[in-house]
């Protein structure tokens, strides 16, 4: 193989209730990526489209998971890398996990390296620390397992890929709008009440079981979260609105992607997940605020060859 095109999808991580430990991978939203083996050890990044990002392999994520996998695995061969974005950094939605985890995938199957899912959740890792200084892991697992994933545990790190009904879909509004990443770290509490904690893990507990069991009703009920969307949704223009609107028109349940600004929705099936992309642009349309509004399945496969 000389040649590998790639699609990364876009992911929701936190889910509510699954804050810093959960997240789930959209299947019609992602990076597009063009990976072609060069003979002369370098990593180069020779066209980049739909994102203003460096072209410096040690600066974009691309490169630094890229350059990280040839060295671990003493490849003699180097690379020449296509980016095309096709939804913005900063969204909420994993750009730069996409663009991690999309790498390490490729790598892995055009060199044929044979890691599996986990090693290549740590090499994508790498490229979340370069992208915001720390190892988060649930944007690139959920991107690379594909569907629900939790976080378990960061030491040792253990990813638990959890079953996703089918007829689960995703609507997303991103307000285009920008929230500093450590704004939005900032106003979560560190500290929380027992009595808090235990209202939040028994959801997390139910959302696991709603899913294990396709009961979206339980999946609906468990999507609420007591730590970081109380504070965290002060910084998104119009939550509350969208969040009473997309419920009213069917959604089980309406939370911040990621840290924000983009809100997502989970519906049980399409028809339900467009009355909510409907009703979630009836809340944007006039506020000046320039958005977009996604409708997709959950990606069952995470990142695949195209
Ligand atoms: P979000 O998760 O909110 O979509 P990210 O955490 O992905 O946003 O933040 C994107 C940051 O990562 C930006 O500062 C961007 O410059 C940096 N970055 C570096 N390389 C990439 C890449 N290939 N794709 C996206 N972002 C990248």
């Amino acid at each position: 193989m000389n040649q590998i095109k790639v699609f990364a999808p876009a992911t929701v991580a936190n889910v509510s209730c699954g804050y810093d430990a959960m997240g789930f991978a959209l299947s019609e939203l992602g990076d597009e990526m063009v990976f072609t083996k060069t003979s002369d050890q370098e990593v180069r990044i020779i066209d980049i489209q739909g994102a203003d990002l460096p072209y410096d392999a040690d600066k974009n994520v691309v490169g630094v998971v890229a350059q990280l996998m040839l060295k671990e695995s003493n490849s003699e061969f180097g690379l020449d890398i296509k980016i095309r974005k096709n939804f913005k950094p900063g969204s909420g939605l994993g750009s730069s996990a996409a663009s991690a985890a999309g790498t390490a995938y490729a790598v892995n199957q055009l060199l044929d390296l044979k890691y599996d899912h986990l090693q290549l959740t740590k090499f994508a890792m790498q490229g979340e620390v370069a992208a915001c200084g720390s190892a988060i892991a649930d944007n690139v697992a959920a991107c690379i397992y594909g569907g629900f994933v939790l976080v378990r545990s960061y030491d040792p790190l253990d990813i638990v890929s959890i079953p996703t009904p089918s007829e689960l879909v995703a609507t997303v509004i991103h307000p285009q709008i920008e929230i500093k990443t450590e704004d939005a770290r900032k106003v979560v509490p560190q500290d929380i009440p027992v009595k808090t904690a235990i209202a939040q893990w028994a959801n997390v507990g139910g959302l696991i079981s709603g899913l294990h069991a396709s009961d979206f009703e339980l999946i609906g009920r468990s999507l609420h979260d007591y730590v970081a969307e109380p504070t965290r949704k002060k910084l998104i223009p119009h939550f509350d609105k969208v969040k009473t609107a997309a419920t009213n028109a069917g959604a089980l349940g309406v939370g911040i992607s990621g840290s924000g600004p983009s809100i997502f929705a989970l519906s049980k099936g399409m028809f339900a997940a467009k009355q909510v992309a409907e009703a979630m642009n009836g809340v944007y349309e006039n506020t000046g605020i320039d958005y977009a509004i996604y409708v997709s399945n959950i990606s069952k496969s995470g990142a695949r060859e195209l």
